[in-house]
């Protein structure tokens, strides 16, 4: 059986995690991924506090093995949802776009493993200074909120590695057995996947997402929008209306007009494919299929076995 230090740390058998993602990550995908070996990450972003108890409770009866939450700091009602992770003893909770200190200590007080979402070094000894029991490395390909720097995953895991002690979590642009092997040559312990499991049966997403994700080419993701929380989008039609504001000089005030509420919800939940916020990530390009999440881990992890056997496939 393998382990390593993240498989010790989260109490799993393979150390694949599905990342936690706004109105993609319910309770349905994150218990396969669990059941499968993995660990599946329930996203809160998009929850409000009685969704989010719901979500962890029918988790908690769909599988008996390790789950997490995934807490963006940027949530409005943030002390809410802590209540209720702590309430319904969530095992762990990775935190992500804001200061790892503002939680970390008061998780860790119930017995919670803590893990910090991280674009740079600099990020990652703040989350270890913190408390922090190890950090997700998340470089330029990802999907979602990204790290103003760029800098991406194949300099960021060699940099944070050389940062912290911690156990280091490499995600952007892994969606494969191989990509999977390289990042953990590179010295992660784990990889967090995202893209690859919105194109999963059990991602609450509309399927009209999912189609778009499995349907679009490389150079179709693009990171936008960095004088607010800067976003990687698929393009679209509301992908147009940012680029041209963003290139004729909008305000941070104009933009935030034209971002308007809830618009993430529209694109990903409700399926509108040319209004809405569509995010993924660059890897979105290698998917092609929409299948179990099970199905997802045991590729990833036979693929990686195969790839250690014979890593330059000559
Ligand atoms: P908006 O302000 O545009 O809209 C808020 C959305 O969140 C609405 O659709 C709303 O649902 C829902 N929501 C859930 N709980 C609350 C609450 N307590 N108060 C208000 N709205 C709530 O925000 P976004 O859609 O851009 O982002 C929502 C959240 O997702 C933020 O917390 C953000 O940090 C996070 N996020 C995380 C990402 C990541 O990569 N991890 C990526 C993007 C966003 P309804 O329409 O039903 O009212």
């Amino acid at each position: 059986m393998f382990q390593n230090s993240i498989t010790r740390l989260f109490q799993i058998e393979l150390p694949i995690i599905q990342a936690g993602m706004i109105w993609a990550s319910g309770w349905r995908l994150a218990s396969a991924v669990s059941e499968a070996g993995g660990l599946g990450i329930i996203g809160s972003g998009s929850m409000y506090p009685e969704v989010l108890k719901d979500h962890i409770q029918k988790c908690k009866a769909a599988t008996s093995k390790p789950f997490a939450v995934n807490v963006p700091m940027l949530y409005p009602n943030l002390q809410e949802h802590i209540r209720t992770i702590i309430e319904e003893k969530v095992p762990i909770v990775f935190t992500s776009a804001g200061n790892p200190k503002t939680l970390t200590a008061q998780l860790k007080s119930h017995g919670i493993v803590v893990v910090h979402v991280v674009s740079s070094a600099r990020f990652a000894v703040k989350a270890q200074e913190a408390g922090c029991d190890a950090v997700v490395a998340e470089g330029f390909e990802a999907g979602g909120h990204n790290g103003r720097e760029e800098t991406a995953t194949m300099v960021l895991i060699p940099s944070v590695m050389k940062a912290v002690d911690i156990p280091v979590i490499a995600a952007g642009g892994i969606a494969t057995g191989r990509q999977m092997l390289a990042a953990m040559v590179l010295g992660a312990k784990g990889v967090q996947i995202g893209s690859r499991f919105v194109a999963s049966a059990e991602a609450s997403c509309h399927l009209s997402f999912k189609q778009a994700v499995i349907n679009s080419q490389e150079g179709d993701t693009k990171l936008m929008l960095k004088q607010l929380t800067p976003v990687r989008l698929l393009k679209n039609q509301f992908f147009s209306e940012v680029e041209q504001a963003e290139e004729s000089g909008a305000s941070k005030e104009e933009l935030t007009t034209l971002l308007g509420r809830g618009r993430a919800k529209r694109g990903m939940f409700e399926g509108d494919m040319e209004a809405g916020e569509l995010e993924i990530g660059q890897v979105s390009a290698l998917l092609d299929d929409i299948i179990p999440a099970a199905t997802i881990t045991h590729n990833i992890w036979k693929e990686f076995n195969e790839a250690m056997i014979n890593p330059l496939g000559e």
